[in-house]
């Protein structure tokens, strides 16, 4: 069964394409397609929102009896934002199916920073397996990595949308008590990270999903999504009681780095970055960084493997950005750390991102890396 996933421009690539690698990686009858279609919402069919909570209140939906903000995006008022109908959203997966001529079984999912008038995270067609999914307004609950509260949507939605085919008769079967259940109705705004902490499904709708001919296979290929979620949920959790960060594993010709506990997730650094991060990962005891200047061949042959992907890399250029990096005066070195460590906190919060920092030791004024070697591995493609 394809799914088709789009994105409006709003949603960064990035995010985006590790979000689709992410989704791919679990193996079953769903086939996650990334596309490059760009939806776009007409502009006269946006507006702007101004909302104050009692404005807010007062929005109700039609036809469904049920306190349907419990399952919308937690807001701080008064709020001001863009905002489309779900109508209009719908309307672009409509397009995209057209567009590509796709038959009625498979998915069209659209990840959107426009706001819907409901508030919903996700809202689905009751005439077509389209579907759409906010991006924004899960740091409120979530730490960081927007991949998994996206990748939970996505797996809970397919199964939602296969067990019961409309948002009406959903809404008719969610548990209104919890039952650690992806039907679970989510009465206040954080019962969604504790669904997302839970995640599995009660005898009650295993009975629909297989009254409903869900393919077995499909719905394992859901839980292991759900599953994976939850347990990066839980890595993070105990992380704050035991303190024990990620493994990382330096892999391939080009040296990537991945924390290995974090669904392997690949930390997206640049090649001066990676090259300066490598010769850091080499020296556990650090490096004085105006001593920079003695390790330019350390420096510049992890450059040469690191940036083996590059074409316009020519040697002469080489050079120049190594001697750069290693000029005491220069300020390309305190740059690359900067962003490097800047990227080790966005993905794994400041707490855990200590362990991966290159930091200054202030008694011997050395930067080094406080990660535990013993967590660091090189994979058998890292050649020397
Ligand atoms: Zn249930």
């Amino acid at each position: 069964m394809n799914i088709h996933l789009i994105r409006s421009g709003g949603f960064d690539e990035d995010s985006f394409a590790d979000l689709v690698d992410l989704l791919q990686k679990f193996e079953g009858p769903l086939k996650f397609i990334a596309s490059s279609y760009d939806p776009k919402v007409e502009e006269e069919k946006i507006w702007r929102e101004e909302l104050d909570e009692e404005e807010y209140s007062k929005k109700k939906m039609p036809a469904m009896d049920t306190e349907y903000a419990a399952m919308s995006a937690p807001m701080e008022f008064p709020v001001e934002r863009f905002t489309a109908s779900k109508e209009d959203l719908l309307a672009e997966c409509t397009a995209y199916r057209k567009e590509e001529d796709l038959g009625d079984e498979e998915f069209v999912i659209l990840f959107t920073d426009l706001a819907n008038e409901l508030n919903w995270f996700s809202y689905g067609s009751d005439d077509a397996k389209d579907i759409f999914i906010h991006t924004e307004g899960w740091d409120y609950f979530v730490d960081s990595d927007l991949r998994f509260p996206l990748a939970h949507q996505v797996a809970t939605n397919i199964l939602q949308k296969l067990m019961f085919g409309t948002m009406q008769k959903l809404m008719e079967a969610v548990h209104e008590y919890p039952l650690g259940c992806i039907n679970d109705f989510c009465q206040h705004k954080k019962d969604i990270s504790l669904k997302m902490r839970t995640g599995d499904i009660c005898p009650d709708c295993q009975g629909i999903l297989q009254e409903t001919k869900v393919p077995p296979a499909l719905i394992n290929q859901a839980l292991n999504i759900i599953e994976s979620i939850r347990s990066q949920m839980l890595f993070k959790e105990r992380f704050r009681y035991n303190l024990q960060p990620s493994r990382m594993e330096v892999r391939g010709i080009d040296r990537r780095i991945y924390l290995t506990d974090l669904e392997d997730y690949k930390v997206k650094l640049t090649p001066l970055e990676r090259t300066v991060y490598l010769f850091f990962l080499d020296h556990p005891k650090g490096v004085k960084v105006n001593s920079l200047f003695e390790h330019e061949k350390a420096l510049y042959d992890i450059y040469r493997w690191v940036s083996t992907a590059a074409i316009d890399s020519s040697v002469a250029a080489m050079h120049n950005s190594i001697a750069a990096l290693a000029d005491p005066l220069g300020d390309s070195l305190a740059q690359k750390i900067s962003k490097a460590n800047r990227k080790f906190k966005d993905a794994v919060g400041e707490d855990m991102a200590q362990h991966y920092k290159i930091l200054k030791d202030p008694e011997t004024e050395r930067h080094k890396i406080a990660l535990d070697r013993d967590l660091l591995s090189y994979a058998k493609s890292v050649r020397y």
